[in-house]
């Protein structure tokens, strides 16, 4: 065919062929399970004035003509085709449950991350607003036009009528009886003889009021977070996107800059959303949005339906002020949205580890450019990612290098376990120079934080005859020992045995229990200093709701004085009186085979030092470690961002990792390993062909068996895409894999700028 021609199939019809054309609007429709794709249906002429997009809409689906719900993203008049177009039966929600700026911010989701729109609407709605959680039917009660003045009514049938007419607004069957003085006997008979019309309506419950906080006034700003409000401000009133990384050391006074910039949008009659790691979703933060604004909404993850739901409504009709949440919190319909604030920027929970795989922080970019506002990017250890955006000048840089109040940053210095002194020093985890300093800080009135990222009591359970490590069978990860729960558990599943007394191989008595968690420093930390009470904590004494509060608090009162814990209390936590930290062990995530692992050692190093010296009394950090001498530890050591951040960047652009490329990676599983690797192959070929037909340059680590081989009896396969070019590879991949049908039994996802490579 030649251009002409085909230029010629694809006009559009002109005006004069439509005219024996019927035209009808036409609703397209994506569902989030089931069949993908976007499909066509007819809007009945009943539900034209009705239907918009951003409804949710019942539909039939396929030969049987089964019903499913859908939702509905778009709705045009156009001419019908020779194709019958099956109908809409009907809206699911009286409301539209997103609007216009949603429905484009989620479609761009769907392509960003290589998943189905519906999928990701389903995800952007709460359950609960999706259920109508919290609501019930409520009947309401007015008088019926025109008003039929019957003047032979009973005494009290007449005095209703004339408290309901009354009334400035309906009311239920209950308000009028108690208003009137009456029982529902004239009330009803009123309702027969059509006095008096009934209409039901959904309401929604407000949950219980929590008490308001003391009010707190704004605080007097030093230069740096005065530079940093002025920026974030002038980038406000300009009217215009645009992206600010505040970097500020622990303690700078980040979420003080934070307050007073919403203050400011907020005298503007917008609103504001601040997303914060749901660690850091503490009563403190709460009660410290509380004090300074009236209307906050806080999305934390032990809400209910109910109550979830009743804040989105809240939030959409315009009267919350300030939206503080976790990741999804960035999904929040606010009216007229002024500001976005992402703290603690580099953290990884930012991101979802479940379809569809999203960067919050992403997607705040997106949402602050379409809303034409500021976002702001917070971090003591930004992501390498935002750096680099920063150092290339698509985003604006504001430092903030000193804590406030002249306080200066804790004295950090490594402890070196491969030393022999240390090596000689007593068993055990705690060295003597790092037991000395804690003997010195509780001495001095001080508490401490003893940082240990691995949980458990022993971490590995091996047999000295036969070597054999006691694994689980389904994930082929050695079991950690617990000591409190009595048991020998996977940390990847819910696999558990009561511990081994015997080696389950070669029946050897002597089995051994070695490595270092949580739960034997706790032990070792309570035979040590016998006097004082310690806590630990990590996720498995923090199960219970509330028992991260509870223990926080008793920290905070003073009661314990030793907290020992994982990454969970090295984020966020302000204590003025912890005067020591000691990492117990700073390489574990050090040798992980993760391109990230030093970033990841970098930023737990660095946050962790920042518990301590918040206070008058000063701070000191303690670092154990077997490689005092790698760069993370010592960038971290000496509080040098740039100093990690200009060796590391070097060596990921040689690399053609992030932030120099984009990332995609696949993973397969399926309980049977050779279908596994195969359709692993396969993928990874069809996606060579296509980038090859697209001319997209891309390198392809693997097929390989993932670092962790095997989870919940699953085999894994992975492999991991590289390109400079973002669009062209998800492109690629997305016809490459358009289609496919794994084999039975088995899994894949594409995971786009994936944070998780094990
Ligand atoms: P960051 O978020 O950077 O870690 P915060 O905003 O939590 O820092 O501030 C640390 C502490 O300093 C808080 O207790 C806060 O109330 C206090 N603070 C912040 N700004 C000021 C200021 N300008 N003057 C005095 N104290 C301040
Ligand atoms: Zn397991």
């Amino acid at each position: 065919m030649s251009d002409q021609q085909q230029h010629l199939f694809e006009t559009e019809p002109a005006a004069w062929e439509l005219d024996d054309q019927t035209m009808g609007r036409v609703a397209t429709v994506v569902f989030a399970n089931g069949p993908d794709g976007q499909f066509d249906y007819l809007v009945p002429d009943r539900l034209a004035s009705v239907l918009e997009p951003g409804h949710r809409v019942q539909v039939p689906f396929g030969r049987g003509r089964q019903v499913r719900i859908g939702y509905c993203v778009a709705v045009e008049t156009r001419a019908l085709g020779p194709r019958a177009l099956k109908e809409i039966q009907k809206p699911v929600d009286e409301q539209c449950l997103l609007s216009d700026s949603m429905l484009e911010l989620t479609g761009w989701m769907a392509e960003r991350y290589l998943c189905r729109w519906g999928q990701v609407l389903e995800a952007v709605l709460p359950a609960g607003v999706r259920g109508q959680a919290g609501t019930r039917q409520v009947t309401f009660l007015s008088v019926a036009e025109p008003a039929a003045a019957d003047a032979k009514l009973p005494a009290k049938q007449a005095h209703a009528l004339a408290v309901l007419a009354a009334a400035p607004q309906a009311l239920t069957p209950g308000e009028l009886a108690k208003e009137a003085g009456c029982t529902q006997a004239p009330i009803t008979a009123l309702r027969k003889k059509g006095l008096v019309v009934a209409s039901v309506q959904r309401v929604r419950n407000a949950p219980a009021e929590t008490i308001a906080p003391s009010r707190e006034e704004a605080l007097q700003l030093d230069t740096h977070q005065q530079t940093a409000l002025d920026a974030i401000c002038g980038a406000f009133h300009s009217g215009k996107h645009a992206t600010i990384l505040v970097h500020g050391v622990t303690g700078s006074g980040k979420t003080e800059v934070y307050m007073q910039a919403i203050r400011e949008m907020i005298g503007f009659g917008r609103q504001a959303i601040v997303l914060v790691p749901e660690i850091s979703l503490t009563p403190q933060t709460r009660q410290r949005f509380r004090r300074r604004f009236d209307r906050v909404a806080v999305l934390h993850s032990h809400l209910t339906d109910a109550e979830r739901a009743w804040h989105w409504e809240q939030i959409a009709r315009g009267q919350v002020e300030v939206v503080v949440g976790a990741r999804s919190a960035i999904f929040a319909p606010t009216p007229n949205l002024g500001l976005i604030v992402l703290d603690e920027e580099h953290e990884s929970s930012f991101k979802q580890s479940e379809a569809p795989r999203y960067h919050a922080r992403d997607v705040a970019v997106r949402r602050a450019q379409t809303e034409n506002i500021p976002l702001v990017l917070g971090s003591a250890t930004p992501s390498l990612e935002s750096w680099q955006h920063a150092v290339a000048g698509d985003y604006q840089l504001v430092s903030m290098p000193h804590r406030v109040a002249g306080r200066p940053l804790p004295d950090v210095a490594t402890i070196d376990l491969k030393s022999e002194e240390h090596a000689r020093g007593p068993r055990g985890a705690i060295t003597r120079p790092l037991q000395a300093a804690m003997r010195a800080a509780l001495a001095d009135g001080g508490q401490v934080i003893l940082l240990l990222n691995r949980r458990g009591f022993s971490t590995h359970i091996q047999c000295p005859a036969c070597g054999n490590v006691v694994q689980c069978p389904e994930c082929e990860i050695a079991l950690t020992h617990h000591r409190q729960q009595q048991l020998a558990m996977c940390h990847y599943c819910d696999y558990h045995i009561p511990p081994p007394v015997v080696c389950p191989d070669c029946k050897f008595s002597g089995i051994r229990y070695s490595g270092l968690g949580t739960q034997k420093l706790e032990q070792e930390v309570r035979a040590r200093f016998p006097d004082e009470a310690c806590l630990r904590m990590d996720t498995d004494s923090m199960r219970k709701a509330g028992s991260h509060e509870q223990a926080l608090e008793s920290f905070r009162q003073g009661q314990v004085r030793i907290l020992v814990g994982t990454q969970m209390i090295a984020k966020g936590l302000d204590f003025p009186n912890v005067t020591l930290v000691g990492v117990i062990n700073a390489d574990t995530a050090l040798h992980l085979p993760d391109f990230r692992a030093a970033e990841r050692t970098f930023q737990l190093v660095t946050q962790v030092a920042g518990r301590t010296g918040r206070g008058e009394k000063g701070g000191r950090v303690l670092v154990q470690t077997f490689n005092p001498d790698h760069l993370a530890i010592q960038a971290a050591v000496r509080h040098n961002y740039a100093r990690f951040a200009d060796a590391e960047l070097p060596t990921r652009q040689t690399h053609g990792y992030p932030p120099f490329a984009a990332m995609l990676r696949v993973v397969v599983r399926g309980p049977a390993e050779q279908t596994v690797r195969g359709f692993a192959e396969h993928l990874a070929d069809q996606i060579r062909h296509a980038c090859g037909r697209q001319q997209t340059t891309v390198r392809i680590l693997g097929p390989a068996a993932a670092p962790i081989p095997k989870l919940r009896g699953k085999f894994r396969f992975h492999f991991q895409l590289q390109s400079p070019m973002a669009e062209p590879l998800r492109a690629a991949v997305h016809q490459a894999t358009a289609g496919i049908q794994a084999p039975d039994g088995v899994q894949w996802i594409a995971d786009v700028d994936p944070l998780d490579m094990l």
